[in-house]
């Protein structure tokens, strides 16, 4: 598999060697690592991208979740060229940061008021310092594998860092104000809020770790809202990557869940950097000159060179009201549903014990790291444990990271995927064709 990767690839193979000279392991986003490299993209459009070899890949990472109307959608592109040419910058108010936040509150009702930054981390960031700053509290609960960005609030309880710990270079004194909570156990999060009085906030994944990898059960999120409201928490869904993608108005739409404070990037800004905490007007009030004057506050400072780029601001109002208009959220999620039945089918013809799951337009492979005896029929995800689920065998969702390459499909086995509207049954049909062949690769090596 790997002599017919680097030989399909030698214009990546060049270029990263020269970027192993110049970058940290020669790349630029931890996921983006893969051995013996990582395939250098020219160009993408729709659900396709092409690397610098000429290799055509149906696409299966969505710009990390961000591009539910595929690559360069024409609607897109055009506002964003649009934008650019009237300037990149003002260092003022503009009006298409008007039309931005009403796009998203056109969508997500809990948006009384949007703080717009840069990144999704960015707007975590900003949503436990709100909500520190509101409760006079100074805990967070969390989630064990909830990722919500690398910003020092959420570095333990992620990856190697399940017993608390922070990651080298953050004080252990932060990660102490974080209690870590086993997701969906509901109990466990009673009993903190219980005996904790200084739980200022609890962020989660609001459809579990990793778009669902680990999922949760919306009765879990009910009864989250019911506890942290008799407790004085207050409730903040990071909807980074489920925003605009669980449904139209997210995963609190789709549930019913008012939600305190969210956090929303990737395709709140069309594929632009670009993001919000968005929530109730008495806690973004912190934000304002005004409200925090009145109340005889101190207003939280939120500079940002970059805050609602107006290039950022012309692609989100784009996509959010072709999201709004069209049924592109229903076909992106269709798309999936075809793309899971499909590679289930594969799995069970080809009897291998793993499963793909997932819903609406995300998935996940499980591939089964302790051998028990499942098929796509009988795998519950809900009823495995959280380290069996997270637990990929590493060199197998390699080689198959590698195989798919090979057979003109990217997608990350470990985590899974995104489909987006412009997938097409083609497209589908393609990849798991590319599946099958991938799988006897594998069993070929
Ligand atoms: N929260 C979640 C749930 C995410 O998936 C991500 C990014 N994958 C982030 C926060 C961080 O967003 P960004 O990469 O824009 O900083």
């Amino acid at each position: 598999i790997v002599t017919a990767y680097r030989q399909r690839t030698p214009g990546s193979a060049d270029l990263a060697r020269q970027a192993a000279d110049l970058l940290p392991s020669g790349i630029t986003h931890d996921a983006r690592h893969v051995d013996p490299y990582g395939i250098y993209v020219a160009r993408a459009q729709g659900p396709h991208k092409w690397d610098v070899d000429g290799n055509r890949y149906v696409d299966f990472f969505g710009g990390h979740g961000a591009l539910i109307l595929g690559h360069g959608h024409p609607t897109v592109a055009a506002a964003i060229a649009e934008a650019a040419a009237e300037g990149s910058q003002f260092g003022a108010s503009h009006p298409r940061e008007i039309g931005w936040a009403r796009a998203i509150q056109r969508l997500i009702p809990s948006a009384e008021r949007v703080r717009f930054t840069n990144s999704g981390t960015e707007a975590t960031l900003m949503a436990v310092r709100l909500a520190r700053a509101f409760t006079g509290r100074s805990t967070l609960l969390r989630f064990k594998g909830h990722f919500h960005g690398w910003h020092d609030h959420m570095t333990s309880g992620y990856s190697n860092h399940f017993d608390g710990s922070p990651t080298p270079g953050v004080l252990q004194g932060i990660a102490d104000k974080t209690v870590l909570v086993s997701p969906g156990d509901i109990d466990a999060v009673a009993a903190v809020l219980k005996t904790n009085p200084d739980i200022a906030a609890i962020i989660l994944e609001p459809t579990g770790s990793s778009f669902g990898q680990v999922p949760l059960k919306p009765e879990f999120l009910h009864g989250l809202r019911a506890l942290t409201q008799a407790h004085g928490a207050l409730l903040i869904f990071d909807e980074v990557v489920t925003g605009f993608r669980t449904s139209r108005g997210g995963a609190q739409v789709a549930f019913g869940i008012r939600p305190d404070l969210s956090s929303f990037a990737k395709i709140v800004a069309g594929g632009m950097p670009g993001a919000a905490v968005a929530g109730r007007k008495d806690i973004l009030d912190l934000l304002d000159f005004a409200a925090a004057a009145a109340a005889g506050r101190e207003k939280i400072g939120h500079p940002g060179t970059f805050n609602a780029n107006p290039v950022s601001a012309a692609a989100g109002i784009a996509a959010l009201t072709i999201l709004a208009e069209t049924d592109a959220n229903d076909v992106a999620s269709a798309r999936a549903a075809e793309l899971r039945a499909g590679l289930n089918e594969v799995l069970t013809q080809e009897r291998v014990p793993w499963a793909v799951y997932g819903t609406t337009s995300g998935f996940h492979l499980f591939m089964n790291p302790q051998g028990r005896d499942i098929t796509p029929a009988t795998f519950d995800p809900h009823a495995a444990s959280m380290d069996e689920l997270k637990a990929q065998p590493a060199q197998l969702s390699a080689r198959m990271r590698l195989a798919m390459l090979v057979n003109g499909v990217d997608l990350n086995p470990r985590l899974g995927g995104f489909t987006s509207a412009a997938h097409q049954a083609s497209d589908i049909a393609d990849t798991v064709a590319a599946f099958r062949e991938s799988i006897r690769m594998l069993r070929a090596e």
